[in-house]
């Protein structure tokens, strides 16, 4: 397929663009570089660099696309409360124009990237995809209102869209040849920070909160790989239909908390990260833990890489050779 991601010079955007480069597929990687990394940029993709909302100028007509993925976006739920209008704009604006030009060129599949955080307090646990949704941040809204606006443009206009709602993505993909893995600038991800803390770049990692009702008091959430969530998304292409929007949940029906990530960091790394309590951070649900039935079985996803010693691991080799230059 001739395909448009968008954000693929991003985390995951750029992981999924090999992917689909490995598979055969022709992709042209949108991304205006203003949080992605030139240098994960893939040589074999063609890259416009442009914002999402001037989208109509590649997705022309005539360019023939078969289909778009869109994970261009910001991602900080805690940045949300504080800049509301920047997410609504990058987040919601920019993909209500690129739905626009989607319709424009007739092209057929769109593939999302959306969020646990569209169902802020769960009232049930594991969360299915029909759970209520009333997002705790920003971030989460702006997220959900492009669900709604698939929603009806699937229905009204014929389009084959998917939402892939992640959960909270760690690990790096690591091959020979490549190692794609998460640098954000501010850092604001709880697995990052606290290998920061583990290479001796900061002193300690603040905790935010530890007064929540969970089993040590910190915020619960559910951790994926990157490469399984990435290969879902190849998955969700080939199973897009034509007039639906189809909802997936992303993650692995396991829960930790936040002190126990952090223990598992000073396990992989060996170095004792210290911890700060300090007050919550505005916007953050308690527990997030997804049922991801639906995904397994209407896609036929299984994750490869279900634990969190592989995902933090993954994570610190690519850290230490890429971000500290160690081999
Ligand atoms: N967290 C923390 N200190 C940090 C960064 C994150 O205590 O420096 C907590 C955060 O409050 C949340 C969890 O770690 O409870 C996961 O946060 P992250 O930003 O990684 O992902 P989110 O769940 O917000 O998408």
């Amino acid at each position: 397929m001739k395909l448009l991601v968008t954000g693929g010079a991003g985390f995951i955007g750029s992981v999924v663009t090999r992917m689909l480069l490995d598979n055969g597929h022709d992709v042209t990687v949108l991304d205006d570089l203003r949080t992605g990394h030139r240098a994960a940029l893939a040589p074999d993709a063609t890259h416009v660099e442009l914002p999402v909302h001037e989208a109509a100028r590649v997705l022309t007509p005539e360019a023939g696309f078969d289909g778009v993925l869109h994970f261009a976006a910001l991602i900080a739920a805690g940045e949300s409360m504080v800049k509301p209008e920047l997410y609504w704009h990058a987040n919601t604006v920019s993909s209500i124009a690129l739905i626009d030009a989607v319709r424009a060129a007739r092209v057929p599949r769109l593939v999302f990237s959306s969020t646990a955080a569209v169902y802020g307090n769960p009232t049930e646990l594991p969360i299915p995809e029909t759970a209520v949704k009333a997002p705790t941040n920003t971030y989460g809204a702006t997220k959900l209102a492009v669900d709604m606006a698939l929603t009806s443009e699937a229905i009204a206009h014929d389009l084959a869209a998917v939402s892939l709602r992640y959960f909270n993505v760690a690990g790096a993909y690591l091959r020979d040849d490549l190692a794609l893995g998460e640098r954000h600038d501010p850092e604001t991800h709880l697995i990052p920070i606290a290998l920061d803390v583990a290479a001796g770049r900061r002193e300690k990692l603040q905790l935010f909160g530890d007064d929540y009702p969970t089993v040590d008091g910190t915020c619960v959430r559910d951790y994926i790989h990157v490469a399984d969530l990435a290969r879902a998304h190849l998955l969700a292409l080939s199973a897009a239909v034509p007039g639906r929007h189809r909802i997936y949940n992303l993650g692995n029906g396991s829960g930790f908390t936040v002190k126990q990530v952090v223990d598992v960091v000073r396990e992989v790394t060996g170095h004792p990260v210290p911890v700060e309590v300090s007050p919550r951070r505005d916007g953050d649900p308690v527990e997030l833990v997804a049922s991801s039935a639906l995904a397994r079985d209407e896609l036929g996803w299984t994750p490869e890489k279900p634990t969190l010693h592989d995902m933090v691991g993954d994570a610190w080799a690519f850290y230490r050779a890429h971000v500290l230059g160690q081999r």
